[in-house]
């Protein structure tokens, strides 16, 4: 399967969708930020709200381009959950504005997902299936508070959930979420683990031809990678990763993967910012002559971000007379993942050396893919592939020790530089 982020522009398939999925997630979100905010009850978690959205305008919606039906998920906790990760509402809405055209990056998984990049790739839009919505609305009390209490987590941010649906479609639920890679740096090779050695190959000939494909566990093993974090670094990882993954064992949770892009600050940024910005967010093959590719303007300069922010904070105050939060007055532009720990160095976490002094490449990191519960699908699974007999290698093994494994797995590959030579010394020796 080849996998190209392509502009989704008038003539693409899914430019509607795409579109309302925009125009829905803007009204939504400038409805929720135009009420004073309160503190959350019980309800807040249950609630919906469904528009309906056409041509001519509603009671409470404005005329849209097309008609369509938007459904807004528990849109107050969603409000908290943006402010607890210090997402500007202005600036959210800057970003997934229509008017900035997504891309689309195919199906990357094996899921039927589709991913789209906000214009100015901050955010992305994924689309799920019916089942991890139930689950994700089901959970949102326990997710909801493990964010509250670990504003460090490594979990996926959600700040969004919704669902759209064309007249006579079928209905698509989706989350917006943290784009973990920036839009500003080359990730030089990305690697999702999940601690399993099965099928957890991605088969090196194929680099050549798909060099910034996402590669797996087994290639990660070959190269004998390390996430060279010195031992205080290390440990806020790891204590961070433990209490995350002790969330999802709860849960049920399964499958998750840790994303991680690497940075490598010798190399820098070699590709011209241009040609550069789609192929840092393909997971899949780079084609930097693909005249789609060609088309995607610069993302906005930082004077036309706060130009337009201010605008969108106006006229959300015209739709409706209360007085915004107050958390619009930052600057727009800036790095909304200041202050927080692992996102401190550029939006990402620097490796160190064993004296904690700063090392060579910046990782961009986080625990992803984390709405797949247990369930008597996997449990089938379980079930057949164990009858292959090495059943601790193979992924869907039960939570508890799935986030076992995967915790073993990467707190083992984290080290120095010089510890992991130091290992690989005293074994050669034994
Ligand atoms: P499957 O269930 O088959 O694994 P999926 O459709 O659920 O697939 P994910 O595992 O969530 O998809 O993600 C697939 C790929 O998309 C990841 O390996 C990664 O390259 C990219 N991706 C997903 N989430 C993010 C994110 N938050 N930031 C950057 N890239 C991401
Ligand atoms: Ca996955
Ligand atoms: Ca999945």
């Amino acid at each position: 399967r080849v996998v190209v982020g392509t502009k989704v522009d008038e003539k693409h398939e899914n430019f509607v969708r795409a579109y309302n999925m925009l125009t829905g997630i803007r009204f939504c979100v400038s409805r929720i930020h135009a009420k004073m905010d309160r503190d959350l009850t019980d309800a807040d978690f249950g609630q919906a709200q469904k528009y309906s959205f056409d041509i001519t305008g509603g009671e409470l919606t404005p005329s849209a381009k097309y008609d369509f039906k938007f459904k807004d998920y528990a849109p107050w906790v969603f409000r908290h959950i943006r402010s607890s990760f210090s997402i500007d509402p202005a600036e959210y809405l800057v970003s997934l504005t229509a008017k900035y055209i997504l891309s689309e990056l195919g199906s990357p998984g094996k899921s039927g997902s589709f991913f789209y990049f906000s214009r100015d790739y901050k955010y992305i839009i994924k689309t799920i299936h019916h089942a991890e919505h139930k689950f994700l609305r089901k959970i949102l009390r326990d997710y909801y508070d493990h964010i509250r209490e670990n504003p460090d987590t490594l979990l996926s941010q959600f700040y969004g959930l919704h669902r759209v649906k064309l007249p006579y479609g079928k209905k698509v639920h989706f989350v917006v979420m943290n784009n973990l890679f920036p839009p500003h740096r080359d990730i030089h090779r990305t690697f999702d683990l999940k601690g399993s050695t099965i099928g957890r190959d991605f088969r090196e000939e194929d680099l050549e031809k798909n060099p910034r494909a996402t590669l797996k566990d087994l290639n990660w093993l070959r190269r004998n990678l390390h996430l060279e974090f010195g031992p205080t670094k290390k440990e806020a990882f790891v204590s961070q990763m433990q209490r995350d993954v002790a969330l999802l064992q709860r849960l049920k949770i399964m499958d998750y993967s840790l994303l991680v892009g690497i940075h490598d600050l010798e190399r820098g940024n070699e590709e011209n910012l241009r040609d550069k910005t789609l192929q840092v967010f393909q997971p899949g093959s780079a084609k930097p002559n693909d005249p789609q590719m060609n088309q995607l303007d610069r993302t906005p300069s930082k004077m036309e971000s706060v130009r337009r922010a201010r605008e969108l904070r106006e006229s959300v105050k015209k739709e409706r007379p209360v007085p915004m939060a107050q958390t619009v007055d930052k600057m727009p532009g800036e790095a909304h993942r200041k202050g927080f720990y692992f996102y401190q160095d550029d939006g990402g976490f620097q490796a160190t050396h064993e004296d904690d002094a700063s090392g060579e490449e910046i990782y961009y990191l986080g625990i992803i893919d984390c709405l797949t519960r247990y369930n008597y699908v996997k449990k089938a699974e379980h079930f057949w592939k164990g009858m292959g007999g090495h059943d601790s290698q193979i992924s869907p093994i039960p939570p508890d020790r799935y986030g076992d494994r995967f915790v073993r797995f990467i707190s083992g590959v984290t080290m120095s530089r010089e510890r992991a030579e130091k290992e690989r010394l005293s074994q050669t020796l034994e």
